[in-house]
């Protein structure tokens, strides 16, 4: 029989599928890393099964202990994941303009979702910063990941999604795109390719418009899980070679692209690194092999960037008429 002995075994290995199609006119190969195929949905699976191995490790995480962290999406749901399969109890604090459905996605899984208000200041003893160091503080066997500050992310993409690129392109890859938040990716991965390659492959971070990566101060974006407006310690300024500046009208015009035009359905930081990617392509030789990792699936948008009401009221629709023209060729 061929089976896995549980779905955390599922974490990593994913595959690597070459743009056909957004890619006209270019010469050289676009592979993208497809981290949808990880079992909760997204490339934090990756970094949620590490934190918590480290934690068991290092002792801050006892058999029946409580995971407590301040997430609302892809990282909520790997360490929901990995807790459920080794008896741990999870709390996730959010702000209340986190959608019911992504809150629900995380009680699915077994966790329990504290949420607060958003309109109060971080220093605000309701904000859900402090909630959440509160409850870190007051339930006994408590502990909190941090995924922006703990070493642990950024090492899991330095030990295995680095490696998995390297063998993947049998060492032929000759630049990485991926977009920033905690910078976890970009920092484990490309320190790896760096040093296995000698320094050649070539480096490049994409972020949103007015995010502190690309020079920004924190201007409000839409695209999620990407930018900051502060400097975490999982990102490593030494490793990016350039950063591209994305906006959110590119970002998601080019992840509806990959919907229809790759089959892709991926989120709106998958657009934006896409559209780094392509530009980092057309400036690149024919030789030239572009791996671009894609963070997540396009579910968890469908109400936002995949409808044409909510693009519109953004002025997202290129030309404000894309709704009429796809009635029109019905
Ligand atoms: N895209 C999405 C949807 C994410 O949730 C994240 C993680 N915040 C990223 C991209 C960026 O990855 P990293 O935190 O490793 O920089």
């Amino acid at each position: 029989m061929r089976y896995y002995d549980n779905v955390v075994e599922l974490i990593g290995n994913t595959p690597l599928v070459r743009l056909r199609n957004v890619t006209a006119g270019l010469s050289s190969t676009v592979l993208a890393k497809v981290e949808y195929f990880n079992p909760g949905g997204s490339v934090k699976d990756r970094i949620a099964l590490r934190m918590v191995e480290d934690a068991e490790k290092s002792g801050l995480l006892k058999p029946g202990g409580t995971i407590v962290e301040p997430t609302s999406g892809n990282t909520g749901v790997g360490l929901a994941l990995v807790a459920q399969l080794r008896g741990y109890r999870c709390v996730f604090v959010c702000p209340d303009k986190v959608s019911e459905d992504k809150q629900n996605v995380l009680r699915a899984y077994g966790a329990e979702v504290v949420v607060c208000p958003t309109a109060v200041a971080p220093e605000d003893p309701r904000s859900y910063y402090n909630v959440s160091d509160r409850l870190a503080r007051e339930i006994p066997g408590a502990w909190k990941p941090d995924q922006y500050a703990n070493p642990a992310n950024p090492r899991s993409h330095y030990e295995e999604t680095g490696p998995e690129l390297w063998e993947q392109t049998e060492g032929r890859i000759t630049h990485f795109v991926a977009g920033v938040g905690t910078g976890g990716t970009i920092s484990g991965i490309g320190r790896y390719l760096k040093e296995v390659s000698g320094g050649k492959v070539r480096i490049i971070g994409a972020d949103p418009e007015g995010s502190v990566y690309s020079g920004g101060t924190g201007r409000p974006y839409l695209v999620e899980g990407v930018g900051e407006d502060f400097w975490p310690t999982t990102y490593d300024k030494s490793i990016a070679d350039e950063i591209v500046e994305v906006s959110d009208k590119e970002s998601f015009a080019m992840t509806r692209r990959l919907a229809r035009e790759e089959g892709l359905l991926v989120g709106g930081s998958c657009g934006m690194a896409a559209v780094a990617a392509l530009r980092v392509a057309a400036a690149a030789g024919p030789d030239a092999v572009v791996v671009v990792l894609l963070p997540d699936g396009g579910r968890g948008y469908l109400s936002k960037i995949f409808n044409d009401e909510w693009m519109g009221r953004y002025g997202f629709l290129s030309t404000g008429s894309e709704a009429e023209a796809t009635v029109a060729e019905v």
